[in-house]
């Protein structure tokens, strides 16, 4: 059933879940997660298990490629009148398993060229060679950086076409324009049009995953890609869309849906590690001097989420996160305006467990249980690509990148390349939240504690 026709009835014992936790809550158990212990640990530590950069799993043998799964569904990809997998990749790891999603139905495949350096472009090009080549729509993307002419973006198209020792590329995007004005760069249009007409490139596209970490004007979401979709001239568009982002992702892939704009949505998975939260604010409040009181405040809001972080493995039998990871892309493919969700594979493991979820539905305790995690800890989550509460900083510190990089590293076990970009960072960096008011904090919509967020993600990215 598509959750747009589900009623508050068909959620079943969704409700009763919720009052069941939240009476838990009230009632106080008095058992608080240790920090790192029991389920709790092993959610953690299995988040992490896939995560960029790690060896891929054994290739699977003979016997088991017969049982691997298949690609079910397939989508129009908007005005490209492309027949897309509703499961599709992003930038590769591992040779072997692009040529395993390849065998598996996957058709769509995503990288740019500042990802290593075009690594993916090149591995593209070794796997999908002669007839597979057209089997296949590959996306690129290019950062408007500082030289915008456009013989500049020739050149570096060109640079892509190489790398992928292919004729054409299927879609080049714009990859993450901080405002209206770089999405429209003439220089890349023109070099766009004049690719389009050699037959170089099919479709113009853009990404964006919220604001931008330079000095330049920084734009929400919405704004960059609500006006890609009225300009015309974007035939694809990559925004981040999950459960807990659902108001702005919503908004967006209607407004394409209208114009035939076809959609690639990313970051699908929001749910984040707490599993030791609590502990990390205990040592931020022994640390904390004059921002004692309000790490006080947080420290109860963290015992409180470990009690309910309890409850919620338990309800849910959730022994590892994947239960969960797996109904947040079904959420997102519930929609009936996405075309397909970029996923993460690094592993075999992963190809086969993903590619199950081609074609299937979200039930209604799938959704329940997105639910219950939305009311429960959707305050603990800087909602990718909001950056609503920026402008209200007076020290332009770039709150929603530095959340995105402390999501790589935590959520993701993507440590060191978190580390490395919160190191880069040419603006204000999170050391100053320690002494400020908390601005930002009063401006956000969804109640997260930001500023204590903020100066852990400061301790943590920049740990020796
Ligand atoms: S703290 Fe709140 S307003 Fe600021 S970027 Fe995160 S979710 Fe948006
Ligand atoms: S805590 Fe203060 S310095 Fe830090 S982002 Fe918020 S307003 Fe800016």
């Amino acid at each position: 059933m598509n959750r747009r026709e589900e009623t508050v009835e068909d959620r079943g014992t969704g409700s009763t879940r919720r009052d069941f936790i939240k009476t838990s809550v009230v009632g106080g158990l008095g058992t608080v997660l240790a920090a790192g212990g029991g389920l709790a640990s092993a959610y953690g530590r299995e988040r992490g298990s896939a995560s960029r950069g790690q060896k891929s799993s054994k290739p699977p043998q003979e016997h088991e490629e017969k049982e691997a799964p298949k690609i079910k569904s397939y989508r129009t990809l908007g005005r490209t009148g492309w027949k897309v997998s509703d499961i599709s990749s992003g930038d590769p790891n591992d040779e072997g398993v692009l040529r395993f999603l390849f065998e598996a139905g996957v058709n769509y495949f995503d990288t740019a060229e500042v990802y290593r350096n075009g690594r993916g472009e090149r591995m593209f090009s070794e796997v999908f060679r002669g007839s597979s080549r057209k089997s296949v729509f590959i996306t690129t993307k290019l950062v408007i950086g500082a030289n915008r002419s456009k013989d500049h973006f020739l050149r570096r198209m060109r640079g892509c076409l190489e790398r992928l020792r292919s004729d054409y590329i299927d879609c080049m995007m714009i990859h993450m324009p901080p405002s209206v004005k770089d999405l429209l760069t003439p220089g890349f249009h023109e070099a766009i049009a004049e690719m389009k007409q050699d037959g170089r490139v099919r479709f113009c596209g853009v990404s964006h995953h919220g604001s931008y970490y330079d000095d330049t004007i920084r734009e929400p979401m919405d704004r960059v890609l609500l006006t890609a979709i009225e300009d015309g001239r974007f035939d694809l568009i990559l925004p981040v869309y999950n459960f807990l982002n659902e108001h702005d992702g919503d908004r967006i892939l209607a407004e394409a849906a209208k114009k035939k704009v076809g959609t690639i949505v990313m970051k699908s998975n929001p749910v984040g590690n707490y599993y030791d939260f609590e502990a990390r604010v205990e040592s931020m409040k022994e640390k904390s001097g004059e921002m004692y009181e309000y790490y006080s405040r947080m420290l109860a809001k963290a015992r409180e989420k470990a009690i309910l972080t309890k409850k919620f493995i338990e309800e849910y039998g959730l022994d590892s996160p994947g239960k969960l990871t797996e109904a947040a892309i079904r959420y997102v493919l519930s929609n009936d305006n996405v075309g397909t969700v970029i996923l993460s594979f690094n592993t075999f493991d992963d190809v086969k467990r993903y590619v199950a979820l081609s074609g299937t539905d979200l039930g209604s305790s799938d959704q329940g249980m997105l639910d219950d995690y939305r009311e429960c800890f959707g305050d603990l989550y800087c909602r990718h690509a909001c950056g609503r509460c920026e402008p209200s900083c007076p020290y332009g510190v770039p709150v929603n990148t530095i959340m995105r990089y402390q999501h790589y590293f935590d959520a993701q076990g993507r440590e060191k390349e978190a580390m490395s970009k919160y190191a880069k960072l040419p603006t204000r960096r999170a050391d100053l939240c320690l002494e400020c008011e908390g601005w930002c904090e009063r401006a956000c919509p969804y109640g997260v504690p930001i500023k204590g967020l903020l100066c852990m993600s400061h301790e943590m990215l920049t740990l020796a």
